[in-house]
């Protein structure tokens, strides 16, 4: 009989191309803000002023100096620019968005998130901080974003490469969120559909990066994905990543896109209702195939010695990964597993259920 807990997370969602100019300014109304803290990044900030324009008179600080994985440094100026506000909106990606949540943690200001890429921060309840190089994150409700407004428009002038690359993450939010520890019916069904929109949307995507509806099934996958990640919670594939990225200095982006199908062949024969959940998202009779052939037709590097590991990078960290892997991954993870796993991904082989 299956016994879960779910942690339903309170936010309200507007979704829909031009939503961000028509249903913005009520939504602000709604909350009542008087003094707003607009965060966006130097690029994104004409954007947000152009947003923010019908209520222009009650924008009492902009802050743009925003940077990737949100140094403190970065986080206290943020924070002393929020001194006299009572909302922060922010109009950007993940760094963006994760800068306004280091205000929110500190200030208890309310956040309205404006996403342009395909993150999924903003509705998750997850903070990260960059101190002396070591990203710390931490999970506190006052940072989940009160409204988010999903304009698939805005996404319409991110790269083809980078919309691959954050709509890849995405998929490993919501693959991932089958087998991580606090899934449940709920976190599955929607991790589901948004692997569903994602396989649509990404092959649309590079090959038109001006493909409207294509562009609304990405953000809408990229919603559900990071809505299935915030209740999940994060696994094995998750931990690889972490590990690898920390200490090889690997792109994000392409090492989560390289290992996601390894981990999948790894947990497929354990997982059966995940199996064939996922296959038939990706409309293939065969998961893992399925998501490596995804992969490549978007130019995925073929394995993890394309982004310049030697072979026995990977291996040298196995014990740090086994330290971390969760105990209920659906396959237990043995260090023989997770060498076979690792020497897969590393070559770029084909990868095959059970492998590991
Ligand atoms: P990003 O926010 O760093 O943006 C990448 C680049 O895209 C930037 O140069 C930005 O200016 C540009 N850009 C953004 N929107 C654009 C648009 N519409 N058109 C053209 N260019 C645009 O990258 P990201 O992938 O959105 O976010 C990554 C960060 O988010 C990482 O730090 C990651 O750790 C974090 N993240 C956090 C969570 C969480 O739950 N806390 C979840 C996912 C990601």
């Amino acid at each position: 009989m299956t016994t879960f807990t779910y942690d339903a997370l309170p936010a309200r969602v507007v979704f829909g191309p031009g939503a961000a100019v028509t249903r913005l300014p009520a939504e602000i109304d709604t909350l009542g803000a008087q003094r707003i803290l607009l965060i966006a990044g130097a690029s994104e900030l004409t954007l947000a002023r152009e947003l923010s324009a019908p209520f222009a008179d009650r924008i009492t600080a902009t802050f743009s100096a925003v940077r990737p994985h949100v140094p403190i440094e970065v986080a206290d100026s943020a924070r002393e620019a929020a001194a006299d506000a009572d909302l922060i909106l922010c109009v950007g990606g993940g760094s963006t968005t994760g800068t306004a949540k280091a205000v929110a943690l500190t200030t208890g200001l309310p956040i309205v998130a404006v996403p342009t890429t395909y993150a999924g921060s903003e509705v998750t309840p997850v903070w990260g901080l960059t101190e002396d190089g070591r990203k710390t994150t931490g999970t506190d409700p006052v940072v989940l974003p009160r409204t988010v407004v999903y304009d698939p428009d805005l996404t319409l002038t991110l790269p083809a490469s980078l919309s691959v690359a954050s709509g890849l993450n995405a998929m490993a939010h919501c693959v991932e969120a089958f087998w991580a520890p606090r899934r449940n019916p709920v976190s599955s069904a929607v991790a589901a559909d948004a692997i569903r929109h994602l396989a649509v949307g990404l092959p649309a995507i590079a090959a038109d990066p001006g493909d409207e509806p294509a562009r609304a099934d990405l953000m809408l996958g990229a919603y559900l994905a990071g809505s299935a990640f915030a209740v999940a919670g994060s696994g094995l594939h998750h931990k690889i990543c972490h590990v690898l990225g920390g200490a090889f200095d690997l792109p994000h982006a392409e090492t989560h896109a390289i290992v996601l199908p390894y981990v999948l062949a790894l947990n497929a024969p354990n997982a059966p209702d995940a199996s064939s959940r996922i296959a038939s998202a990706l409309g293939n009779d065969d998961p893992v195939r399925g998501l490596h052939e995804l992969g490549s037709k978007l130019g995925v590097p073929a394995g993890l010695r394309a982004l310049g590991l030697s072979e026995n990078d990977p291996q040298s960290v196995v014990d740090d990964i086994l330290a971390l892997a969760p105990a209920d991954n659906p396959t237990p993870v043995t260090r023989d597993g997770l060498q076979n796993l690792l020497r897969a991904a590393w070559a770029g082989t084909a990868p095959t259920k059970g492998e590991g």
